[in-house]
Order: structure tokens, then sequence, then C-alpha cells
């Protein structure tokens, strides 16, 4: 069987974790403020702030930005639930708008149209890795006075070219990024999230917030000759990442770039193999994007029935997962306001995830093509 996706972890993160477990200091301490410079280094935003994942990220990105009950978020219903559920934790309400189908990634235009007094957020997924128009939100959301908060869940690594120089997701684009390091993402710390920002005061509030608004981190009063005690003046939360898996995720850092090499390659081997089989449409990178390819998604021929295929391809010992959901058609959001989503429907029903993982040989993925050429009658 070939599956969908393999986190790519050895020894080296097994030893960092023991290592960690053995010291004596197992949660939030000074293996997370190792992990969170290094993430910040590489991607170069000024700062980084560690939490248990991305949805707590997404929470905390909005709970900084004072968005609350009455307040609008525009975002993409054809995403992980994740990204709407972090708008209603905050009472808010998010707008759903719709995505392009080359890109599969929110559509600026749609979200100018959204706009309304009420609009306090948006949030841009780069879906599947994929970079969006982050130039476009930016101006959109500087125009009107919005908070730009980037869920770049899935896109650790993945690239976007600015005034022609290639800078990684995470460098102050939006105000706020989110990242994942679920084990369905390119690297991963089992569970973990990572915000960043060039803003001091959200990255005040970032750090505060993670630990119930706690005014000295325990770390410092462990550390601390005098007697001191804390204090709690707002609400906040228990969003910490714990020591291990920020050990596991420093050592998944110096293997990112090596990662992302390897599955660029998987994706042009899948645009070599694939790009004549009627009716089928490849994902399609912009020229001023670069892809981690967190998954490689493919438009099924009109004429056949996504499940009939993916069943078929299981039988054949090939994983696939159907096209990104949508959460308007979930029960929490049915009822919700949004704006035409015929994209986001057709993708879903229409696309599949292919396998893809950086550790997949050329045999096994030629496996993949063969089958679904042969399952496409090509
Ligand atoms: C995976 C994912 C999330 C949630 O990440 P967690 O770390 O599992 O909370 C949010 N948004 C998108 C687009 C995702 O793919």
């Amino acid at each position: 069987m070939i599956p969908i996706a393999l986190p790519f972890l050895n020894t080296e993160e097994a030893d960092a974790a023991r290592d960690v477990i053995l010291s004596g200091w197992v949660s939030q301490g000074p293996q997370v403020v190792a992990f969170e410079r290094e993430f910040a280094a590489l991607v170069d935003a000024p700062f980084a702030t560690a939490v248990s994942n991305c949805t707590t990220a997404l929470h905390l990105a909005l709970v900084a930005a004072n968005v609350g009950p009455g307040d609008e978020v525009i975002t993409a219903s054809h995403s992980f639930i994740a990204t709407a559920n972090s708008i209603r934790y905050c009472g808010a309400t998010p707008i759903f708008v719709d995505v392009e189908p080359e890109t599969y990634n929110i559509d600026p235009l749609r979200v100018a149209e959204a706009v309304t007094p009420r609009t306090r957020a948006i949030i841009a997924v780069h879906q599947m890795g994929m970079p969006c128009d982050l130039p476009a939100l930016a101006r959109l959301a500087h125009q009107h006075g919005l908070i730009l908060i980037e869920d770049a869940a899935c896109a650790a690594g993945s690239e976007i070219c600015v005034n022609e120089t290639w800078e990684r997701i995470g460098k102050a684009h939006g105000q706020i990024t989110c990242f994942s390091f679920h084990p369905r993402k390119v690297i991963t710390t089992g569970e973990g999230g990572m915000l960043t920002t060039s803003e001091p005061e959200f990255d005040r509030k970032f750090k505060l917030l993670r630990q119930h608004a706690m005014s000295i981190s325990d770390t410092v009063r462990h550390g601390a000759s005098q007697v001191v005690f804390e204090r709690y003046l707002e609400v906040g939360f228990n969003y910490r990442m714990t020591d291990m898996q920020a050990a596991i995720g420093r050592k998944q850092l110096t293997k990112l770039a090596d990662i992302v090499a390897r599955r660029r390659k998987l994706a042009a081997a899948y645009a070599d193999m694939l790009g004549n089989i009627e009716g089928l449409r490849l994902p399609f990178e912009p020229s001023w994007a670069r892809s981690n390819w967190q998954s490689y998604c493919v438009r099924l021929p009109d004429w056949v029935d996504q499940k009939t295929i993916m069943q078929n391809l299981l039988d054949r010992g090939v994983a696939t997962r159907r096209g990104i959901m949508c959460s308007h058609r979930e029960p929490p959001y049915a009822d919700g306001m949004h704006h035409d989503l015929h994209n986001s429907e057709l993708l879903q029903d229409h696309a599949i995830l292919l396998p893809i993982y950086a550790q997949m040989s050329d045999d096994d993925q030629a496996r993949v093509g063969d089958t679904l050429r042969m399952e496409l009658r090509a």
C-alpha cells in the first residue's frame, strides 16, 4: 500500500526527545525558546511564538487582533475546518468567499467584494502549501484597514517572489502568519504550531496569552534567586508547546530545505507523468510562487466519479484523499452568510490528492502514475 503521506522522522528526532525527557524540564522551556529563534531566522521574521497547534495559533492571532462578536472575517470555505472554527471561537462571523480554480487559493477579487463596515480581518490560506496572492491581499487589507492573517498551516518552506526576491512564507507579508506541525504537514512535532509577526505588540500578546496571561513566566520564576509572585491580569489560554516537541521541531527545521527539494522533484515528476491525460487538470504554480507541495492535488476529468476512482486506486494499493473540504457544507456553517462558492464545491467534488512524501521512491511514484492512468483509461 502506498500511503497518502508519511512524516520524515528518524532516530535524530527520537534522540532529541529522549534528551529532553531525561533533562527534567519537559514543558515549555529552553527548547521552545531555541525553536522559536531558529524558526524566525529560517523565515526571516523578527518574532516567532510556538504554540500547541495551528488552530490555537489562528485563535491567538484573532484574539491579539481584537476580533470579537459582531466582527466579520473574510476567509475561504475551501480549507480545513480549523480556519473557520478559529473565527467562531472569537464570537466573530466567517464570511466565505470563493477560490481560484487553478491555485485553489482565495480570490482577491472576491475578497474585495465581501468587505463591509463590519469586516475586521482576512484569513488567507496558502492551500496545500501553494502561496496565495499576498501582494494583492496586503494591498486590500491596507486599503480597508484590515488585519491580514496568513493560515500557513501547510506552507512551511514555501516561497513567494516579492520585488524580485524569493522570500519564505512567514516573513512579514501579512501582519501574522500561523503554521502547523501536524504529521500531515511537511515538518512535524506530532502536534504543534507557530506564529510569526514583525509587530512587537502582537508578539508580546501571543507570549502572554498562550500561558494564561501569567505576568512572570514559569521559566523566569524557576531561574530567579528571589521569591516572585505572578499575576493573571486577563483571561488567557494554555496553548503551550512542550520542550519535547520543540526539540523534535529543531531537528525537523534542519531538514526542511531537503524535504522541500525532494517534494518539488516529485511534483515535477507527477507533472511529466500525468501531463497528457485528457481532462485531467494538474495543479498550477504561478511564476511568483514556489510551493512546498504539502499535497499534490489533481482535478479529475468531469466525466468520472471521484469516489469510484478513489476506491479503485485503493483496491490497487494507492491511498488518495478527496479534494479539500468546504466548511460551508458542514452543519456548524450551513446557515452562514457566504458568497458564491462554485469553484470551492467543484474542487471538493472533483479533485483528489495523490501520495507525496519525501521518502517516496521513484518506483512507487511511477506506480501511482500508472495506476491512475489505467483507471482513467488514458
Ligand atoms: C492542518 C490545517 C490547520 C490546522 O492545523 P493544526 O495544527 O492541526 O491545528 C489549519 N488550517 C489549514 C489550512 C490546515 O491545513
